[in-house]
């Protein structure tokens, strides 16, 4: 190699060094500092290099590809984050929040979703053919629900335990603003889940009570936090760590419906080690991909029950072990009522 092809060929990799660099710094959030090794890494495939060429480097440039994790989602895009680096990636239709990704630092843009442990799904309200992932990965679904403004809604519950029951995460119901209750009969509408081995919690964000058990179930978790506008999810975070400062709304009083103040699912870190995903509050929840034949296999208490059909709905058969139930009182009417709803409604 001539001298002048050494000295083209030594200014053609210092330039390309300087591309990389600029362009890993522009990935990078302003003001956290990047994360050595990976710097390094980058830096020794380009200077490995065989060929001063560019086309060359561009295809080593694309190949680097960095582990994360996605914290949140929104309009247009996604953060993700690696090592304590928080990088925003342009949105990717399929990515929910808590998904494992391959994502490219320089492009910003995620290349691969890892499989996913669990996944809690719904049907797009506005196109009922779409799949949308609320949440990736999560080992406890909490289905915050109030007895109370907002009054409780059995059959919303009921849809969330059957999604839960889809995701392969584990349901947790909890009950807030106890603190609103003059009866203890207020809490009957509770008791069918209770019988059906779901765990319920009792708190209330306002008083603190109850606030000790919801933090041990979530503790060491990747939890979600999914109900109802205005039950008081935000406010169940800020008081588990009063530092998170959410924004709560208030639920007005003329139809006890609460605002949408959580517009975007955010992921936030609490002091016992749990990770919860606040999501925004929802009215309706239509459920994805669930065959009414499939339905029974998400009540829990059904499963006890023997019917003369192996197949049997438990809807129109004779001698069906639920329906036996169901007069015997073992079944509650709500729950099976509830069950006879969504089988007719998925149809
Ligand atoms: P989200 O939409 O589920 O996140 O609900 P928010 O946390 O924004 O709360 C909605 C309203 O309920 C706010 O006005 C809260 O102050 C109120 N709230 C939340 N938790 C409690 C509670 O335990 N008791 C009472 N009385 N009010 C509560
Ligand atoms: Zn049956």
């Amino acid at each position: 190699m001539s001298r002048e092809e050494r000295k083209l060929r030594k200014h053609i990799e210092a330039h390309a060094r300087r591309e990389l660099r600029k362009a890993l710094s522009k990935a990078r959030v302003k003001d956290s500092k990047p994360p050595r090794e990976r710097v390094n890494i980058n830096e020794e495939e380009v200077d490995n290099v065989p060929s001063p060429k560019r086309n060359r480097i561009a295809t080593v440039r694309e190949s680097v590809l960095s582990p994360g994790f996605v914290a949140e989602t929104g309009p247009g895009f996604c953060d993700v984050l690696c090592g304590s680096e928080r990088i925003r990636c342009r949105h990717s239709v399929d990515v929910a929040i808590g998904d494992q990704v391959l994502f490219s630092p320089t492009r910003r843009r995620i290349e691969q979703i890892l499989p996913r442990r669990t996944a809690l799904s719904r049907a797009d309200p506005h196109n009922p053919h779409l799949e949308r992932v609320i949440a990736a990965n999560v080992d406890v679904v909490v289905n915050v629900v109030s007895l109370k403004t907002p009054p409780l809604r059995p059959g919303l519950i009921d849809r969330y335990l059957i999604a839960i029951g889809k995701s392969g995460a584990e349901p947790l119901i909890c009950a807030n603003k106890v603190d609103l209750l003059i009866s203890p009969e207020e809490l009957d509408p509770l008791r069918p889940y209770q019988d059906a081995g779901i765990p319920v919690i009792l708190c209330s964000a306002a008083t603190g009570a109850g606030l000790d058990s919801l933090s041990a179930a979530l503790a060491g978790k990747l939890c979600v936090f999914a109900g109802h506008s205005g039950v008081g999810k935000s406010s169940l975070l800020n008081a588990l760590d009063p530092r998170l400062d959410i924004a709560t709304g208030t639920v007005s009083e003329g139809n006890e419906k609460g605002r949408h103040t959580t517009t975007s699912s955010a992921l936030y870190r609490l002091p016992n080690g749990a990770t919860v995903i606040d999501t925004p509050g929802i009215r309706e929840f239509g459920l994805w991909d669930v065959a009414p034949a499939d339905l029974r296999r998400y009540y829990q208490e059904f499963g006890a029950c023997r019917c003369a059909f192996s197949d049997c709905t438990h809807t129109h058969e004779p001698e069906c072990g639920v329906k036996e139930a169901l007069e015997r009182g073992v079944i509650s009417k709500p729950r099976y009522e509830s069950y006879l709803r969504i089988f007719n409604s998925e149809k």
